[in-house]
This record gives structure tokens, sequence and C-alpha cells, in this order.
């Protein structure tokens, strides 16, 4: 989907035109009952790392996020991450974009491994943590994904929950950050990232 600060939704990188989208039970418990009712458990297929069905395997990153990979990984930015590439214009001769994604190599995320594994298991985003699953507007959005249907402990589900409610605390405190700088930041000609941590001139 692809979503921006401009529409303020999740930040999955698949086309919400392929999700299920179901409405979260009220009350305490309600977002794990329908994860358990609809069952999960990752196949470690890869599929969502890659570009299946002609998506971008475009997985949104905050600052954050990119930080901590290059913690644990010892890359460099550039190498960890690149501009999500929908830029919008402004003024003469400038133009931004709000996100970071990870860096792909070809139509598979860079940390692929050649036999399927996830080679930043510990530090990946979010967005890969929570997947096939986003919280939206009070709906839990499903996207295509081969483990689901599976089996899952109320416990699993209960953990899930948490992450994907916590993912959608996480995205949208970034989004304030973003909001916040861009109320207070005249843009620059140039090509710009405006994240939550400040308008960045790119160069290159
Ligand atoms: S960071 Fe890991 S889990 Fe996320 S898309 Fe890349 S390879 Fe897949």
């Amino acid at each position: 989907m692809r979503t921006s600060i401009a529409s303020a939704g999740s930040m999955d990188p698949r086309n919400e035109a392929s999700a299920a989208r179901y409405p979260v039970p009220p009350g305490e418990g309600g977002l794990a009952a329908l994860i358990r009712t609809l069952g999960f458990s990752c196949t470690r297929c890869g599929e969502c790392c890659r570009g299946e069905s002609g998506d971008d395997p475009l997985v949104l990153v905050t600052p954050a996020e990119v930080r901590e990979i290059i913690r644990s990984d010892g890359s460099r930015w550039e190498e960890v991450a690149e501009p999500f590439p929908c830029f919008i214009r402004h003024g003469e001769s400038g133009s931004h974009t709000f996100e970071w994604c990870l860096r792909r190599d070809g139509d598979r995320c860079r940390f692929l491994g050649e036999e399927g594994g996830c080679g930043i298991y510990t530090s990946r985003p979010w967005i890969c943590r929570t997947y096939p699953f986003v919280l939206d507007e009070g709906d839990l959005l499903v996207f295509p994904c081969p483990g689901l249907g599976t089996e899952l402990t109320a416990a699993e589900a209960e953990a899930l929950a948490t992450d994907i409610s916590a993912r959608e605390r996480f995205e949208r405190e970034e989004e304030d950050r973003i909001r916040s700088v861009l109320a207070r930041t005249p843009l620059p000609s140039g090509r710009l990232m405006i994240d939550g941590e400040g308008v960045k001139v790119l160069h290159g």
C-alpha cells in the first residue's frame, strides 16, 4: 500500500487491495481472539521478502529501525536503507519523500539469504515481525500469506496481538514526528527526505 504521511495509515509495503479486512472484536483480548481464529505460523518461505505478484519488496522502516539494524549488522546507512521511491514535487526545483525502505537487491530484500532466511532476524523491523497483519482504523488487514490458517496457541496469539498493537503505536508516533518536522521546517530545494528526525538533503 505504500502508505505515506499523507494517508497516515499503516506502513505495509503490499497493495492494500490484496488484503482481507476484519473488524477487531471490541474489548481486551479481541485482537488476539481474531488472530487465533484466522490462524498463523510463519513458514519462513520468504515470499513477503521478495517481489511476488508484481509487488515491489518495499519494506518501510523508520530511522530508529535503520539505526538498530546498523548497530546489529555493522552496515552503513546507505547499505541498509534507500528513500521510498515516490517523490512529491515542491517549489520550483524541489521534491521530497517521507519514508525509508530497506535496500533491495533486484526484486528481493537485500537481507534475504540465498537459502531463504532473514539475515537480520533479531533486528528485523516491525513490518516484518507482524506480517501479514496490520491494524487499520479498528480493522485488521490480513495480506495473502502461506502461513495463514495454521493453528496457534492462545499465548502465541496474544504475543502477536501485542506486537501488532505496538507497531501501530510506533508508526503513529513516527507520523506525528514527521508532521511536527513539516510544521516547523521550510523546505529547501533539492531532493529531500522528511523523516521523524528532520529534513535531510539526499545526495546521489
Ligand atoms: S528484513 Fe528480513 S524478514 Fe524483513 S523483508 Fe528483509 S529478509 Fe524478509
